[in-house]
């Protein structure tokens, strides 16, 4: 098994792309580059801004992962089942999203401004006109793993190696490093929107609010936008947009009641309609993430926008994988 000789190269990317929120929250998103009939891929449950610290990459079968999805085996979806040394790091859950490109080098990111368009009712019209000539593919929500897989090949953006996933992030490729993070900035910066701004928050109220259990982030801090403004608290309250915030911060938001105190066994975060947010003391690195993740996304939403909610079942399926619980176990050791 020969080491890829860029590699270092890749490491280096994903280590600058996980450091910035507005493209990658805590263990979200993922990096791979292909040698022969080999891929390395970031593990699940790790960290793209630890690639320069730790090994976070593995080594996966890519002949017998891409047969078994061709083949429509079970297996598919159990990337662990490739991964060329067995019980070390487990391959990223979105393996297979990775394994349908031709293109050596693939970047997977959740970027908060291709969210605030993937979560539209009309993401598909809206990303065409931001793209302009750029070709790319487009594909509704479906649980990482074969099947939205299976969508993308479909999707009429590999070839081009630009594909958004509805309701969850953006794929772009390349066959060289420097190739897929210069489209991987072309499609970035044709996407990128202005968040709204906003008032500030009342602190003092929240830290009463609050409780022992919760206090408030720093002012700036996104979260509160949504918290301060009844379109972006609503749209928070209807449910989940996004698998990741599902994982980290359970399905939806909460709010607080008028007067209403924090009380003990509640979600990672609260939003108090009209003073602010509130972030529980004792919140995993993926919930501070994810939290904060939810503030930048509706932050980019235009306020006459319909937005596509994951359905009850979906939000179901995401607590009771497996997979997604060993990620989470790792995130909050
Ligand atoms: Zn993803």
């Amino acid at each position: 098994m020969t080491l890829p000789a860029d590699l270092p190269r890749l490491k280096d990317l994903s280590q600058r792309l996980g450091a910035d929120p507005l493209r990658i929250q805590g263990p979200g998103g993922n990096t791979s580059v292909k040698e022969r009939d080999t891929m390395w891929i970031k593990a699940s449950g790790t960290e793209l801004a630890d690639a320069e610290r730790r090994e976070i990459f593995v080594a996966v079968d890519l002949e017998a992962l891409q047969a078994a999805m061709a083949a429509g085996d079970p297996r598919a979806d159990q990337p662990a089942e490739f991964a060329r040394v067995h019980g070390g790091l487990r391959p990223s859950i979105e393996t297979s999203l990775h394994a349908v490109f031709p293109q050596r080098v693939v970047v997977h990111a959740h970027c908060v401004d291709t969210l605030a368009l993937a979560i539209r009712v009309d993401a598909r019209e809206r990303l065409a006109e931001r793209l302009g000539g750029q070709r790319h593919g487009f594909t509704p929500y479906a649980k990482p793993g074969a099947t939205l897989a299976r969508a993308v090949a479909a999707s009429g953006g590999v070839e081009a190696g630009v594909v958004v996933l509805g309701n969850h992030g953006l794929i772009v490729a390349g066959d060289t490093v420097e190739q897929a993070e210069r489209l991987f900035d072309r499609v970035t910066a044709a996407l990128v929107a202005t968040p709204a701004p906003f008032a500030a928050p009342d602190m003092a109220e929240l830290a009463r609010r609050g409780g022992r259990l919760y206090a408030p982030p720093p002012v700036d801090h996104p979260l509160h936008g949504v918290a301060l403004s009844p379109y972006r608290c609503q749209a928070a309250l209807r449910g989940s947009l996004y698998p990741d915030h599902v994982i980290f911060c359970g399905v939806g938001a909460t709010a607080l009641g008028a007067g209403e105190i924090a009380a003990a066994g509640g979600p990672p975060f609260l939003l108090v309609p009209g003073v602010g947010a509130l972030i529980a003391r004792d919140a995993s690195a993926g919930a501070l993430a994810l939290s904060r993740c939810l503030g930048d996304v509706l932050a980019r939403v235009p306020q006459e926008a319909e937005l596509i909610y994951l359905t009850p079942a979906e939000n179901a399926e995401l607590i009771d994988w497996d997979a997604e619980k060993y990620r989470r176990a790792l995130n909050a050791s």
